[in-house]
């Protein structure tokens, strides 16, 4: 097959679709390549590097849209770049059409077989697709949090692990799903003193078999919140309702019980947030204030370490883009989990969610 990886064009969008190593793979495979140039500049890999996996170097996106069969991205496609999709090719990349009227309509009316890597799900109903970028935002929501505490960015000063004679930090964590699970590992890593809050006692049960007594395990209630987030330095949010907006679980009310230049670092904001005084932020301003309690609130936070998010998103994507490039729209047949992925095919829309949301007719 002809598989086309152009460069994401999205404002801040360093990621790639496909590394050298993914190319190497569908090369030894008997599948072409055409990347775009530059296209993994933004995070490092040069040109010569795809060459050198066997990719075939193009100028520009459009001789990579009009060549391909297979076109692999990370982001949603912008307008300009739907409009060069066409019925009988295959788009695999983040879609997100729940609330994207025009490129539904644009990918509808190109005809193509677009595949949203959210939507992938595996045998035991996990995303393994978002699963990668929930890793890194996990794991970053300490090092971001960290760094909010410092004096100069507005935060208490308080280190995370302390020092020898000097408290640990305190880092609460409400989520022990991926997010939360990284976050806390990272937390424990750096010495600070954890506790991870969830409502799912299975999920708490794994954490303290994993983590024995390096981590707490608390039931989340509003009470158990409202007592542990008082003593907080850090407070992590990583809940997810699937399907549902994030519940408020922290109130404007309990900020106030905190200490001055304590922080919140919201990673479910980009299903709302699961702090009432929450709203979304960029890297380029990351952080506000509210009643003297530092907000990080990053709605894509994996774009900050865009090297590492590739390699991660990329690693789990590939053996779809495999399957893909091997059997075409059939390897969506032969595995029932891939086929959650079909969002659109020529000229329909197929994901029931997405219809639910936008009004279309499943
Ligand atoms: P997940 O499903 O793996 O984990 C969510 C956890 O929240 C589950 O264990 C669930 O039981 C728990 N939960 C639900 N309600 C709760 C409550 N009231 N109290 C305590 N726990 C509760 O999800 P995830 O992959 O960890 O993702 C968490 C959130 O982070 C999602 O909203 C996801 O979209 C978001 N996210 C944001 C970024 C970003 O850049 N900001 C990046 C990746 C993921």
């Amino acid at each position: 097959m002809l598989v086309g990886v152009p460069k994401e064009i999205k404002n801040h969008e360093y990621r790639v679709g496909l590394t050298p190593a993914g190319v190497r793979e569908l090369v030894t495979h008997g599948h072409r390549v055409f990347a775009e140039k530059g296209c993994g500049g933004g995070i490092g890999i040069d040109d010569d590097q795809y060459h050198g996996a066997g990719a075939e170097i193009v100028d520009t996106a459009a001789e990579v849209y009009s060549r391909a069969e297979l076109i692999i991205k990370v982001k949603e496609p912008q307008p300009d770049e739907c409009r060069q999709l066409r019925q009988g090719q295959i788009l695999f990349t983040y879609l997100h059409l729940a609330p994207d009227p025009q490129q539904t309509e644009l990918l509808v009316a190109s005809g193509v077989t677009a595949i949203a890597y959210e939507t992938v799900t595996d045998r035991r109903g996990g995303l393994p697709l978002l699963a990668p970028m929930s890793e890194v935002a996990g794991r970053m929501s300490i090092q971001a949090g960290a760094h909010c505490l410092e004096k100069a960015q507005g935060g208490s000063g308080v280190l995370l692990g302390g020092v020898p004679g000097v408290e640990r930090a305190n880092v609460v964590v409400i989520g022990g799903g991926m997010v939360g699970l990284n976050a806390a590992r990272m937390a424990v890593g750096l010495g600070a003193d954890v506790t991870i809050l969830d409502k799912n006692l299975a999920r708490l049960t794994a954490i303290d078999e994993q983590f024995g007594e390096r981590i707490k395990t608390v039931f989340s209630t509003t009470e158990s919140i409202e007592r542990l987030v008082q003593a907080a330095d850090l407070v992590v949010g990583a809940v997810l309702v699937p399907g549902a907006a994030a519940p408020k679980l922290v109130t404007r009310a309990m900020l106030a019980q905190m200490r001055k230049g304590s922080v919140l670092v919201d990673v479910a904001i980009d299903q709302g947030g699961c702090f009432e005084t929450s709203r979304p932020t960029t890297h380029a301003d990351p952080t506000y204030v509210v009643d003297g309690i530092v907000h990080y609130c990053v709605a894509n936070m994996p774009g900050a370490v865009a090297r590492t998010s590739t390699f991660a998103l990329t690693n789990a994507t590939l053996p779809y883009v495999l399957a893909l490039a091997n059997h075409g729209v059939q390897a969506l047949t032969r595995d029932s989990c891939f086929l959650e992925g079909l969002n659109v095919h020529r000229g329909k829309l197929t994901n029931q969610p997405v219809c639910e949301a936008l009004g279309y007719d499943f």
